[in-house]
């Protein structure tokens, strides 16, 4: 149990006015980790080291550091744990930038539109910001995104996606899919995609195939390089703790080194043995850390190193997941428990075609919730989202309010959706089983 080495946010800090005087320092219920995971209490300290550093040696810091972290090779403090977070050597990640940055830049080496073979294939309703950079790339070179944008959706009366649909699309049109580009868990719907089907669906057809690992970094046990992913990117903020706007990363499997060269080069891509001789000519590091463009952030990346000291003493994600699973699926079984509770298939169908009613025979107006992330722990990472119904009357605000009343931390995202997250670092089984309560009595008080 680690939640000791995390700073919680109080109850009082959250909005907690509900719940009586002497709860109001007591922890809250943060079920918010995918959104932004917890400061660990080592993060500030590494950050409060670096700030005196700073203070005391500054510029000297580079190459001279008391506490042996030369900011010259920061990076390469964090990229062994990379390595192991998202299954690759210590040659194929790169710990750098920020994410949709990262993305653009993997882009641009691996999305090679040719007249034939052009088109991406994505999940339909990525995050936005994958939607733009997605859109962006694609008018670069000339084409219209309506052509050259290929999304799988869910089937009618779905909200996932099924493995066989994504595997056919990608069998059927790959001939003109330059790149297979999914999230490895879907930020809406908790969707943990199945990577290495995908991985291996793609390669098959030809196409190169990169994932954005956002809410699946330190939530799922990845093997990038054994899935021969070509490209990954992600975001250190959500589930790996870093810090708002914390340090991004890649990753580019070692079976493009030396065919891709970093096209937008800078000089911390370049050799460090003669990086500050200032030689006219790039000659890259090898692998993906070739790909670095300027010396990163320390504050940031020490911050990040805080985090990756409690994911190690945690027995990275091999322990890890184990406790995330039995997290999620209390936390699930909790709330099937509801009487507001509607089963998906019952709901789906009516959602999709604009019908408010939960079910035949509820009231009509009668407030109700169902679980769109897939109930399979193999199709999932922590994050359960809940559909509030009747859908587009504003029952999920009040219930979000509700829940911080309350001291429960959720993440909304309009209309109709809250997603919750145990994270198995700093969540306990009594957070599972309090915010299920405190939703049943939220729940109760809400009329539609
Ligand atoms: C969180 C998230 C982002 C955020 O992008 P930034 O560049 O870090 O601001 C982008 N894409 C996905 C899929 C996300 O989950």
């Amino acid at each position: 149990m680690l939640r000791h080495n995390f700073a919680l946010p109080s109850n009082n800090a959250v909005g907690g006015t509900c719940l009586p005087n002497e709860q109001a320092d007591s922890p809250s219920t943060y079920l918010c980790g995918n959104s932004l995971g917890l400061l660990p209490k080592r993060a500030a300290e590494l950050v409060n080291e670096e700030l005196s550093v700073w203070g005391s040696l500054a510029v000297q810091g580079h190459f001279s550091h008391p506490h042996g972290r030369e900011w010259m090779n920061i990076a390469d403090r964090v990229h062994p744990y990379l390595a192991r977070l998202v299954g690759a050597r210590e040659s194929e990640v790169a710990c750098m930038g920020t994410l949709t940055a990262n993305l653009h830049l993997m882009m641009n080496l691996f999305y090679m539109p040719t007249s034939t073979r052009y088109k991406i294939l994505c999940e339909a309703r990525a995050f936005p910001s994958d939607q733009y950079a997605f859109a962006s790339q694609v008018a670069l070179h000339g084409l219209n995104p309506k052509d050259a944008i290929l999304e799988v959706s869910p089937r009618e009366g779905e909200f996932t996606l099924r493995e066989d649909d994504i595997l056919k699309v990608i069998r059927e049109q790959g001939e003109t899919i330059a790149l297979v580009l999914f999230s490895g868990i879907q930020y809406y719907t908790g969707q943990w995609f199945p990577m290495k089907s995908i991985a291996q669906a793609a390669k098959e057809q030809g196409c190169m195939c990169g994932f954005d690992l956002a809410h699946a970094i330190g939530n799922v046990p990845l093997s990038l390089h054994d899935w021969r992913v070509d490209f990954a990117v992600w975001c250190s903020y959500k589930y790996l703790n870093s810090g708002p706007g914390g340090i991004a990363g890649l990753y580019m499997h070692d079976s493009w080194e030396g065919k891709v060269l970093p096209k937008l080069a800078g000089w911390w891509g370049h050799d460090p043995a003669t990086r500050f001789q200032m030689p006219p000519r790039f000659s890259p590091i090898r692998g993906a850390q070739g790909l670095q463009q300027s010396n990163p952030s320390v504050l940031a990346t020490v911050s990040l190193l805080g985090s990756l000291g409690v994911f190690e003493e945690a027995g990275m994600m091999e322990s890890i997941r184990p406790r995330s699973i039995t997290l999620t699926s209390l936390l699930e079984r909790k709330l099937l428990e509801s009487k507001w509770f509607v089963p998906v298939g019952e709901v789906a169908e009516k959602y999709l075609r604009g019908d408010n009613r939960p079910t035949e025979d509820s009231e009509k107006g009668r407030p109700g919730f169902t679980i769109i992330t897939p109930s399979d722990p193999e199709s999932r990472g922590a994050q359960l989202s809940l559909l509030f119904l009747p859908i587009g009357v504003g029952i999920m605000q009040k219930v979000f309010d509700g829940l911080l009343r309350h001291g429960v931390v959720g993440d909304e995202r309009k209309p109709d959706v809250i997603r919750l997250a145990p994270a198995p670092l700093y969540n306990t089984a009594e957070d599972c089983e309090r915010a299920a309560a405190v939703m049943e009595t939220v729940l109760d008080s809400v009329k539609a």
